[in-house]
């Protein structure tokens, strides 16, 4: 009974490939050190490598290469679909399908946009704030609130300039190489879906997003229906 579970635990290499109506193939593939190979394949030729999208010594790692990473720094680096700026990694897990590359190129956003950013600076300077006065036992609960508003907001900045972007970076795909971001997201609601999902894990659902910022949604939608060059 041990050995089933601990067969049923073990993680297999991923390997997926999902399909657009018209045969072509979104592939990802894993090699034995953990890091990802993410295509769209016309046939046999490559028309996307994704690769080409990141910024200089960036990879597309899986849970195995950062694990490794973390036995030897003694640091927690792994999440599912985050990007790390220290060691330039985009940290993947499992894909869903062909809807997934518009998450993918969300990350892709954060890498390009994120690093050295005006609200990456003033996260990092409150969460230290805040992390001196909670580990001295000295902060009030009214500071901490505003911390948490004022990161919630920067962040809801960030989250918004990724989507946008890779909403974007999706519509040009058509004229790029005939993918049409309409043919995985027919409608501007079936994209706030999929956008509301990928945030579900956070602690922004897309609601508190607008909320947040309320020009987000107007933004998006332009570029959704923004006519292709
Ligand atoms: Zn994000």
């Amino acid at each position: 009974m041990e050995q089933i579970k601990q067969k049923e635990k073990k993680r297999e290499p991923i390997d997926e490939v999902y399909y657009f109506r018209d045969g072509k193939e979104f592939r990802i593939t894993e090699n034995d050190e953990g890091l990802l190979s993410i295509v769209v394949k016309d046939g046999d030729k490559i028309i996307i490598d994704f690769e080409r999208l990141l910024a200089d010594g960036y990879k597309f790692v899986a849970e195995p290469y950062v694990r490794r990473l973390e036995q030897e720094t003694g640091k927690k680096i792994w999440s599912d679909w985050q990007v790390d700026q220290n060691y330039k990694l985009v940290e993947l897990g499992h894909f869903d399908g062909v809807e997934d590359i518009l998450g993918l190129l969300h990350e892709i956003g954060h890498m390009h946009l994120d690093q050295n950013s005006k609200e990456q600076k003033i996260i990092k300077r409150i969460t230290e704030k805040y992390q001196a006065y909670s580990k001295a036992h000295r902060f009030s609960w009214d500071e901490g609130l505003i911390a948490h508003k004022v990161i919630a907001r920067q962040e809801s900045v960030r989250e918004r300039r990724a989507w946008a972007y890779a909403v974007e970076v999706m519509k040009n795909f058509k004229h790029l190489y005939g993918l049409d971001i309409k043919e995985v997201f027919p409608s501007f609601e079936s994209l706030k879906i999929y956008i509301n999902d990928a945030l579900s894990s956070y602690r922004e659902h897309y609601e508190n997003l607008v909320s947040l910022d309320p020009n987000f949604e107007d933004e998006l939608r332009r570029l959704f229906d923004k006519p292709n060059k």
